[in-house]
């Protein structure tokens, strides 16, 4: 007898494109700096979060390459077993003395980060507190830990407080992401952690979007606040600002070791391929040696928030080259997103019943890909944007 085929899932997939929830994925057929081609039709793309340009620098690229040549594609295996070429360590270490911290452990990327964090350090009788906000790997693992755990309100630190209060006894949480990539806002960082020492709770801060953008030598929202040696647990990416792929959890030596004898994602998957962590490697150096690409990002950022506010766009509590735009309404949402398609202009946009009814927005991300006529071509487009949403009424009940 064949399969029985899933009518119960062609149901919901038909539920998902009805309702508008459908996440489109479109094949980027070529990349050249910020222009990018789908479909055969060139884009000017502000999706991508390789802030700094390291995706596609020269010297990270032959890193690789280099790596690949010398050694093989693959490891073929966990790190217990092939898995741990001399890059591996290598990324760890120079990861550990960028942050300043005593030790970190690589994995597979942010998600697994994340998913192989909690439910290592937490189990029954642990409490998490975490910002509604925070990314969906930090959810899921809270959801894995089997602690209890409960999602406040974003950025209601009295809230947290309470929960970590009305905790029993037990190991405590407070988990935040450092900038909130649905608003491009800054976690209130000083507030959480003073909040959680109040309760004996340790912080755990996930700066993915972060890491390598924010703070004098780009050790991300901590540094920015001064905070860095009240954190406990530092989550991040090489994703974003790293241009690469991999996540990574730092801090005290003891924390790192527990999670590689504790952490199932970090011991139960194949190592990633060793051109990865070369070029990881490489992309740590250039982001150390050269702090200018942070200096010219955030020029870049200053003068683009003027623009876009001088527009008359709302920008909400955006802090840096993640930049969130609202428009209200699904409509006006909709509306401003045709408007930037029209002009060959590809952003993210967030439409209800993706974001609450009257929190629709788009979000732009940034990078030193952009050149001068590309930002002035990002002016003219969000000027038609906010005309096409003006003209489906005016953005009243704007929910932030
Ligand atoms: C992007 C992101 C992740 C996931 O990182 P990947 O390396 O892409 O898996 C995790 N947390 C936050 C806050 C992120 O923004």
């Amino acid at each position: 007898m064949a399969a029985r085929g899933w009518p119960e899932l062609e149901a919901a997939l038909e539920r998902i494109r009805r309702e508008g929830a459908w996440h489109e994925q479109p094949v980027v057929e070529r990349i050249d700096g910020a222009r990018l081609v789908v479909d055969g039709r060139e884009w000017l793309s502000f999706r991508s979060n390789d802030y700094l340009g390291l995706g596609q620098d020269a010297e990270v690229r032959r890193a690789a390459a280099a790596a690949v040549s010398g050694y093989a594609w693959s490891t073929s295996a966990a790190r217990g077993l092939t898995g741990n070429s001399p890059w591996h360590r290598e990324l760890e270490a120079a990861l550990a003395r960028f942050l300043g911290s005593e030790d970190a452990a690589i994995f597979t990327g942010g998600y697994f980060a994340n998913v192989g964090l909690l439910p290592a350090l937490t189990g029954p009788g642990s409490f998490v507190a975490i910002d509604e906000a925070c990314h969906a790997s930090t959810r899921e693992a809270c959801k894995l830990s089997g602690a209890a755990w409960a999602a406040y309100p974003h950025g209601d630190v009295a809230v947290m407080e309470r929960l970590l209060a009305g905790a029993a006894g037990g190991d405590r949480y407070a988990v935040t992401d450092g900038v909130f990539a649905s608003g491009g806002d800054l976690s209130p960082l000083p507030d959480v952690v003073r909040a959680a020492r109040r309760h004996g709770a340790r912080v755990l801060l996930d700066d993915a979007h972060g890491f390598g953008v924010y703070g004098e030598e780009g050790r991300g929202v901590a540094e920015h606040f001064g905070l860095e040696a009240e954190i406990d647990v530092r989550v991040g990416t090489l994703s974003k600002a790293g241009g690469g792929v991999g996540g990574f959890v730092a801090g005290a030596r003891p924390l790192v070791e527990f999670l590689r004898q504790r952490s199932l994602p970090y011991l139960y998957t194949a190592a990633l391929p060793p051109a990865v962590r070369a070029a990881g490697v490489a992309a740590l150096a250039v982001l150390a040696r050269e702090p200018e690409r942070r200096r010219r990002l955030w020029e870049t950022t200053r003068v683009v928030h003027e623009r876009l506010r001088a527009l008359g766009l709302d920008l909400g509590r955006t802090a840096g080259p993640l930049v969130v735009v609202w428009f209200g309404s699904a409509t006006r949402t909709r509306a401003a997103a045709a408007a930037l398609e029209r002009a060959g202009v590809q952003v993210l946009a967030m439409a209800p019943p993706a974001v609450p009814e009257g929190a629709g927005r788009l979000r732009l991300a940034l990078t030193l890909h952009h050149r001068l006529e590309d930002l002035e071509r990002l002016y003219a487009a969000m000027a038609e944007a906010k005309a096409a949403a003006d003209g489906e009424g005016n953005g009243e009940g704007a929910g932030r």
